[in-house]
């Protein structure tokens, strides 16, 4: 589905971010991306979805491709059209709106499609957005803003959502609840989700696969159980001594 192949990544045509990095995420799958601060997980997304640009970063050598194409000079607006949805890191929703406005706004990638938005889908996963339907989105907590981010990416119906850090913050129950129905959307509907993480515990609870970044490239990848077992991985991100 999501194939990324080889690239590299500056900023400010200095700042080197990833070198010949390379991942896949396969159809139906949640693939997780960890690594340290700075490693370059953040920006990994942002090649995909296009989002470079904004911030004088380029991708140089490389290729990026969702279903077979290349995506790599599409604008991002017109990816989420296309079915790639990019969860951005910090709850991106628009505070001033409330909270179903928030999800009106994000359905203007169907229209295009001739799909109907399915509201009751999103309060369903997450009741208490209904009850806070018509507050405006700045008063919602942290965990609210997580979760109507990730509604607002439901809304798209997107083949692939790119997560970037869904649990920066929050508590662990709230944690809980958000991965719960990361792995419920990708149940039910088979979406595929590529999740940035640096907290590995709770994304190898949901994903399939993993991929450990380290300076801007992959050092090690494998099956979830393989790197549940794998000691490095035990000591530096499952805190097990
Ligand atoms: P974190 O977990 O802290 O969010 P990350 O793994 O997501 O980190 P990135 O944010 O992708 O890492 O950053 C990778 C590298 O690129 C870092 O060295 C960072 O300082 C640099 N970088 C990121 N964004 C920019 C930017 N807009 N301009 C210059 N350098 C940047």
């Amino acid at each position: 589905m999501l194939t990324i192949e080889n690239i590299e990544v500056t900023y400010h045509h200095t700042v080197q971010a990833l070198r010949g990095l390379s991942l896949e995420v396969p159809d139906g799958k949640i693939v997780t991306l960890l690594g340290t601060n700075g490693a370059g997980k953040t920006t990994t997304l942002k090649a995909a979805s296009n989002l470079l640009a904004l911030e004088n970063g380029e991708v140089g050598e490389g290729r990026i491709s969702f279903n077979g194409q290349s995506i790599m000079s599409i604008q991002p607006d017109r990816l989420v059209q296309q079915g790639l949805f990019h969860v951005r890191e910090g709850r991106r929703v628009f505070t001033e709106m409330t909270v179903e406005d928030n999800l009106i706004a994000a359905s203007y990638a169907l229209d295009q499609r001739k799909v109907k938005p399915d509201y009751d889908k999103v309060y369903d996963f997450f009741p208490r957005l209904k009850e806070r339907r018509r507050q405006v989105a700045g008063y919602l907590s942290g965990g609210e803003q997580q979760m109507l981010a990730f509604g607002r990416a439901m809304i798209a119906r997107p083949e692939l959502i790119l997560m970037d850090e869904p649990s920066l913050g929050l508590a662990p129950k709230i944690v809980e609840e958000i991965f719960d129905t990361i792995k419920r959307l990708n149940t039910e509907d088979g979406t595929s989700i590529l999740l940035v993480e640096q907290n590995a515990g709770v994304a190898f609870g949901v994903a399939d696969y993993g991929y450990i970044m380290e300076s801007g490239q992959i050092v090690m990848e494998g099956d979830v159980a393989k790197l549940r077992n794998d000691k490095d991985i035990q000591s530096f991100y499952l805190g097990m001594s």
